[in-house]
């Protein structure tokens, strides 16, 4: 075996922490990963689903070669008949003029900032039906967009100067958990930690209370914090000139009887009282809303009530203050230059329920192209995906392993692992960013979408315009968030392309790394970068003076500061309209329970290696479940009014008694797919799914789940039952 190597690079998974890595390397093998002890993120931890990525990196269900599906299954194809038959395809619409009858689809699949190159290629061709918006945090974003003019973020530093936060929504046990240093930094600070959430999210002395709103009831708190913010002159009379709208809305709020605050809320008007005049007076306080509140037909509602609570405070703008959601990133500055002009033929659909919109499009979809996405599994309903897609003449999805939309296609091309890809990566939890580097050698034939976008532009004739490497893109689409100092800082940071190999530098101390647990092998850092001080993930910070990360010039630590928002008039807009009772959950006599689907903090949804899917998800269930069954945990059927499924059930007393979780995961192959229970309800932005308004049934189950077809130790094979890289299964 190769002696080891320490190589850096970034997790640009779809997160919101973009943690830099370091890689153990041996050879064209990475032996493990761990958090860079240099990286102000990451501190020398990961989460649990990297750690285990180099096990998806390196297994056999990786999609080393093209792969085109026959009559006789799937068969491997060369790259000069995939850009051929496809490119071919691609050309015939344009002949045709109905470049609008390709749908893009792409997701958050990585980070990179180079997956925008899509849509200059799109666009190039001359404009394909996209399916737009972001269906995770959409809701969200619309909600803040209309009544901040923006999402913008204050830097983690930040809340440190905060004396109380509240986490709204937000589970950074289970997602983004590097946020937690700086919830505990505030916390070492003297502020206090307040979640509000239906479920518990830990027992954790982080948290200093939780307050138990009912699910969906996001607005209807917010609506009352404000009540009594407004009834008890604990509002900053001085902000309202930054400010439109307030008459309106404090009648609005005034109008509103108590009880149906407290019905809409699940929260008592005296918690409600405590909660509100704490917040006026914590001076300031911070709000961390996450994505908890906007997964129901009234998010965009709910968010922009509760963004209502820093106006009337007069906390934003100032630093420990204000509300943080997510940070506007990848499509900002000079991407849009780069991507230039929209095709004439460009027409969009939702991301979240593209595929209902796409039955009665006209030009109708014949060629559709997914990277970076699984909408199969990730979205709602996926039988009715996979029928979507069954219409449509010609599929092509590129990703590394078998995935539901992969199964699906007529075409595979095969990505590089992340550990095998180059390119600046962004996040959409903090302002920082990084270059992401190949520590190891791209596995079987597999390319990057830029690669081959360029290459199907040369097909198509518009080769030099896609034309450039992962670094020069990086650079151009980076355009004012860097300057070029700090471009050279993030070359530093994680060294050169493993393709040019580099020398260990003598004077930084090779680390004793353990390959395996029981052993150890010299590790020899090969970057130029800071000094690796350790390896494993168990160091908390570093002594000495603060990390620092490069980050984003465009973006500032403290958003809206001096009370200028980004709305034309450059004032907060109040909102107008009340929450509307119809939009909470409902349970019936029919589905008389409430399926919720937290983060997993094991895995990111369908990212799971197939031999490590389970066979069926386990989850918990609130007391008047349990006592509905006659058990304390089962094995059960649950049904919504789109779907069923089996999972494994245990009672747990600390969740609202009528509730159910999962994590979101499973498979629809394996028809363990949580969302198969899912209906295709959107927010009101008409992209976001409204994942946890989903009623459900629970009987239990008379039987274990059965095998699949073509499955053995509950590993089961592509569709066709063909092995995924063309050998016999
Ligand atoms: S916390 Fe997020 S960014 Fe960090 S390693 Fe895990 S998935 Fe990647």
């Amino acid at each position: 075996m190769a002696a080891p190597v320490l190589r850096r690079t970034v997790c640009p998974l779809d997160c919101w922490d973009a943690c830099r890595i370091v890689a153990t390397v041996s050879g064209d093998r990475v032996l493990r990963l761990d958090g860079d002890p240099t990286d102000p993120v990451a501190r020398g931890k990961l989460c649990s689903r990297t750690y285990r990525y180099p096990e998806r990196a390196t297994s056999s269900e990786r999609i080393l070669h093209p792969m085109r599906r026959t009559t006789e299954g799937w068969k491997q194809a060369s790259w000069d008949e995939a850009f051929e038959e496809i490119g071919g395809r691609l050309l015939d619409l344009r002949g045709r003029g109905r470049t609008a009858s390709v749908l893009h689809v792409q997701s958050a699949g990585s980070m990179g900032i180079l997956k925008e190159l899509s849509h200059r290629f799109w666009n190039l061709y001359g404009g394909v039906t996209v399916a737009e918006g972001d269906f995770c945090l959409g809701a969200g974003k619309a909600a803040l967009t209309r009544q901040l003019g923006d999402y913008r973020a204050h830097d983690w530093d930040d809340l440190v100067h905060a004396r109380l936060v509240l986490l709204w929504g937000r589970d950074p046990f289970g997602s983004g958990p590097h946020r937690l240093r700086s919830l505990k930094a505030a916390k070492d600070a003297g502020a206090r930690i307040v979640s509000i959430n239906p479920l518990l999210l830990t027992r954790s002395s982080l948290l200093d209370e939780t307050v138990r709103l009912r699910p969906g009831g996001d607005g209807w708190l917010a609506l009352g914090m404000a009540r009594v913010l407004l009834d008890r002159d604990l509002f900053a009379a001085g902000f309202l000139r930054h400010t439109d709208g307030f008459e309106a809305f404090s009648s609005a709020v005034r109008s509103v009887a108590w009880e149906d605050i407290a019905h809409g809320s699940g929260v008592g008007a005296g918690e409600i009282e405590r909660l509100a005049t704490a917040y006026a007076a914590a001076d300031p306080a911070a709000i961390v809303l996450g994505t908890g509140p906007i997964r129901y037909r009234g998010g965009v509602e709910a968010a922009s009530w509760i963004t209502a609570l820093p106006a009337l405070t007069g906390y934003y703008g100032r630093s420990g203050g204000g509300l943080t959601y997510t940070v506007r990133h990848q499509r900002d500055t000079a991407v849009p230059r780069w991507v230039g002009a929209p095709g004439s033929g460009r027409r969009t659909v939702s991301a979240g329920v593209w595929a209902t919109q796409i039955a009665t499009l006209d030009p109708p979809i014949e060629l559709l192209w997914v990277n970076g996405a699984n909408p199969v599994a990730m979205l709602p309903d996926g039988d009715r995906i996979v029928r979507a897609m069954a219409g449509i003449a010609c599929k092509v999805v590129v990703d590394f392993h078998w995935t539901d939309t992969a199964r699906h296609a007529d075409w595979v091309l095969p990505h590089p692992s992340f550990l095998e890809e180059e390119g600046l990566v962004t996040s959409w939890g903090h302002h920082g960013l990084a270059y992401q580097r190949a520590v190891v050698p791209v596995r079987g034939e597999a390319r990057t979408d830029l690669e081959i976008f360029q290459g199907m532009a040369e097909r198509l004739g518009f080769g030099p315009e896609m034309a450039g490497t992962p670094e020069e893109w990086s650079r151009r689409l980076a355009g004012e968030r860097l300057i070029d100092a700090e471009w050279e800082t993030l070359h530093r940071e994680t060294g050169p392309p493993v393709s040019e190999g580099s020398a260990p530098l003598p004077s930084t101390p090779g680390a004793a790394v353990p390959s395996t647990p029981g052993t150890a092998v010299p590790a020899t850092p090969e970057t130029a970068g800071p000094a690796i001080e350790r390896g494993r993930s168990g160091s908390d910070a570093p002594e000495g003076p603060p990390l620092r990360r490069v980050r984003s010039r465009v973006h500032e630590s403290v958003p809206f500061v001096g009370g200028t928002f980004a709305t034309p008039d450059a004032r907060y807009r109040f909102p107008a309209d009340l929450p509307d009772p119809s939009d909470l959950p409902c349970t019936s006599a029919e589905f008389p329970h409430l399926l919720l689907t937290p983060k997993s903090r094991e895995h990111h949804l369908s990212q799971i290696l197939d031999a490590r899917q389970p066979m069926f998800l386990r989850g918990s269930m609130g007391t008047a479940v349990a006592a509905g069954l006659g058990r304390k945990e089962s094995m059960v059927e649950i049904e919504s009014a789109h779907g069923h499924l089996q999972a494994w059930l245990r009672e747990d007393p600390e969740l609202p008694e009528n509730v159910v979780t999962l994590p979101p995961g499973g498979t629809v192959q394996r028809r363990s797919a949580v969302n198969l229970l899912i209906g295709p309800d959107t927010a009101s932005d008409g992209i976001t799914p409204a994942y946890f308004d989903c009623p459900v049934r629970v009987r239990v189950s008379s039987g274990a789940p059965a095998p699949l077809p073509g499955s053995h130790n509950g590993t089961a094979s592509p569709a066709g039952g063909t092995s995924p890289n063309g050998d016999a299964s």
